[in-house]
């Protein structure tokens, strides 16, 4: 019954967008575009540079030549790399809740096109300062709890990795990864309290077996959720694990994440 009142709103939804002529989808200009020209500018001045974050959780470095921020130091994660593609910003923000609360589906594709050109760019640079960056052999989004899967209809992470998939090629695994454990809200929770609230939530197949992954989600906090399926996933066989996001936030508390100037820039347009 609930599947079907899910189906119900996510038919009439899609009726809607259809008839509608297109809009932004973030101010409703008249366009041809998912976004418009002006919001697409505004998005893409909020994108993380690379090179000037922490290679393992993205965040802002503060230390001159290092390589890590202070957090990762201190508790390293086990995954070995994250690509982020923007600083969470209000922006953003109304794309992931529109996907995530108001069944805007049609937001997905966006939020998959930010991440795209990010690991486009991130891959060129790879190659133009230091190698061609890793191969990925699956890509596997974050699974929900199957409670949480029926509240909702459908897992965020999952839309936002099929166009993904897609694009790159690569196989996507929907299934490999389990979520045990329902976990409280971790909003408002530090990182110690969220890597605690996390650990044992996933277990993973032996499908990742010697197989080099990354990792799906859309909003990275403090990285535990991440950490705990990458976790996972190391300990079905996995050969590596790193992590690719659509935003990344601050930790709870902390001064909101600003953009530096920009490093990654390229001739080719993206
Ligand atoms: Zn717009
Ligand atoms: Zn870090």
């Amino acid at each position: 019954m609930v599947n079907r009142i899910h189906w119900a709103k996510a038919l009439a939804a899609a009726i809607s967008n259809a008839c509608l002529p297109w809009h932004c989808a973030l101010c409703a200009a008249r366009c041809r575009e998912s976004l418009c020209p002006h919001c697409a500018r505004l998005l893409a001045q909020q994108r993380i540079d690379c090179f000037l974050t922490c290679e393992r959780c993205a965040l802002p470095l503060t230390l001159p030549n290092a390589s890590l921020c202070a957090d990762c130091q201190q508790s390293t994660p086990v995954f070995s790399s994250c690509t982020a593609a923007t600083v969470y910003n209000p922006l953003v923000g109304r794309l992931v809740n529109g996907l995530k609360h108001h069944r805007e589906l049609f937001q997905a594709p966006i939020l998959s096109d930010l991440l795209y050109t990010s690991l486009l760019r991130r891959s060129l640079a790879s190659t133009r300062d230091a190698g061609i960056a890793a191969p990925i052999d699956l890509l596997l989004p974050v699974p929900l709890h199957p409670q949480r899967l029926r509240e909702r209809g459908f897992n965020q992470a999952l839309e936002i990795a099929k166009p993904l998939a897609l694009r790159l090629r690569i196989p996507l695994e929907r299934f490999a990864c389990v979520r045990t454990q329902s976990t409280s809200s971790q909003q408002g929770l530090a990182r110690a309290a969220r890597t605690a609230n996390m650990r044992g939530v996933f277990r993973c197949d032996q499908s990742v077996q010697q197989k080099c992954v990354a990792i799906i989600d859309d909003v990275m906090t403090t990285g535990s959720t991440v950490d705990a399926v990458a976790h996972a996933v190391l300990l079905a066989g996995a050969s590596s694990c790193e992590v690719w996001c659509v935003a990344r936030t601050a930790e709870p508390g902390a001064a909101p994440l600003r953009i530096k100037a920009t490093r990654c820039e390229h001739k080719t347009a993206l």
